[in-house]
């Protein structure tokens, strides 16, 4: 594969700025991300591929025909080119740096902005390859317009290589997934494959399947303002009620303080007054018998506090309202456990160490798993996401693109042999 041209690629997406709006409720959430979409639509078109779509939400889907004659499950590929509300992406200047030596980059160096393995151990990782770092001010948008020239390119070179034999396979870009509506309105009927893979991860060899359940709990805690002089027997402080919520959530089981296959809760937004307070958190655990006894403490703890107020406040004096967000997609996924494996065999007939971890945290194929669309999620190449720092190697995006390559050929040899289960 020619690394140059995918890397030329690469930054002709990341050029084009395509960050969402969480406050925004259209979709897509930024009509910028268009500029993208209209480019990405005639690019397919361009190298070959067959039902170039786009729909009114900005969803592209496009199909690469099998070239063999046997049944073959048809694959997607999926992932997304909006960009992070979390840090600009207007004027994406990348920086190359070749056969990087292990030492400090200067991004920016007005500011003094360094990218530093003492910091970023995992740069040392990629001693000797070419990474494709930002100047300092905006992020790069690796995530995921890797993953968009990691398909975009597998499927422009199984069709300059028609002696790849693979079956039908199908790929979608969507916008969005930041502001967690990448997978809201995708058509999983109209992408009618039997599973996909998001080629959202970080680091090369990274492969998951499992990620946690996700639920947002919010608590409105009531109060009574009196006059702080005459406030004997009759003021109810609804910050106090909120703290002593707070103070009863089991104190290790927090972000800072878990990791693998720990779960948490975690008070993000605290906001009111004597009469008033609103606290805010989220709850996660990958076991969903865990995830359901979470719910049930934050539950159980309002429920004690109303029942103390009952009394004197006459009424609930806190309402619990719990939502579930996304679940584990290792549910969906263990049945057809093989697409996993498929993944896995890939990888490592290209030299890559597979890292096959639990995700803290959910992905689109978490959504799209749910809706039928078993997804597990694959390595795009980059680091540091959503920020400054962000880089990506760009041996790590050519990698990819050759997982992408040898999955299709390996899913269409495995359905030859009657071995995919
Ligand atoms: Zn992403």
């Amino acid at each position: 594969m020619e690394q140059q041209h995918i890397i030329d690629r690469f930054i002709s997406y990341i050029k084009v700025d395509t960050q969402s709006d969480p406050e925004s409720e259209t979709t897509p959430s930024t009509e910028k991300q268009w500029d993208l979409v209209n480019q990405l639509v005639e690019e397919l078109k361009q190298i070959g591929l067959e039902d170039v779509t786009v729909d009114d939400n900005a969803y592209i889907m496009a199909t690469l025909p099998s070239n063999v004659e046997h049944d073959v499950p048809t694959i997607g590929f999926v992932s997304h080119f909006d960009t992070s509300p979390d840090f600009s992406g207007t004027n994406v200047n990348p920086q190359i740096i070749e056969n990087y030596d292990g030492g400090d980059i200067v991004l920016n160096k007005e500011e003094n902005i360094i990218l530093s393995p003492n910091y970023f151990e995992d740069l040392l990782l990629y001693k000797g390859q070419t990474l494709i770092t930002t100047d300092g001010k905006t992020l790069l948008g690796a995530d995921d317009k890797a993953g968009i020239t990691e398909i975009v390119s597998a499927m422009e070179y199984l069709i300059k290589h028609p002696e790849i034999k693979h079956g039908k396979i199908r790929i979608g870009f969507t916008p969005d997934e930041e502001i967690g509506r990448g997978a809201h309105k995708f058509d999983v009927e109209k992408f009618s494959a039997d599973w996909a893979y998001t080629m959202d991860g970080s680091q090369i060899g990274e492969l998951e399947y499992e990620n946690f359940n996700a639920a947002g709990a919010k608590l409105i805690f009531k109060g009574k303002s009196v006059h702080p002089g005459y406030a004997k027997g009759k003021m109810i402080n609804s910050l106090l009620l909120a703290n002593k919520f707070i103070a009863k959530l089991p104190k290790k089981e927090v972000p800072e303080k878990t990791t693998g296959y720990e779960g948490f809760f975690h008070v993000h937004t605290v906001s009111g007054s004597i009469e008033e307070t609103e606290v805010q958190l989220i709850i996660r655990d990958h076991s969903m018998k865990k995830f359901k006894k979470r719910k049930k403490l934050v539950e159980k703890l309002a429920k004690k506090i109303n029942k103390k107020y009952a009394k004197k406040f006459g009424e609930d004096i806190v309402v619990c309202e719990i939502n579930d967000q996304y679940f584990n997609m290792r549910e969906k996924v263990e049945p057809v456990k093989y697409i996993v494996d498929v993944a896995e065999e890939a990888m490592k007939d290209l030299g890559i160490t597979p890292i096959i971890k639990a995700i803290r945290g959910g992905t689109d194929g978490s959504q799209l798993s749910y809706m039928g669309l078993p997804c597990p999620n694959i390595f795009a190449g980059g680091h540091n996401f959503h920020g400054k720092y962000e880089y990506v190697p760009a041996e790590s995006i050519v990698k990819a693109t050759e997982v992408i390559v040898k999955i299709a050929e390996l899913t269409a040899q495995k359905a030859a042999e009657g071995s995919l289960k």
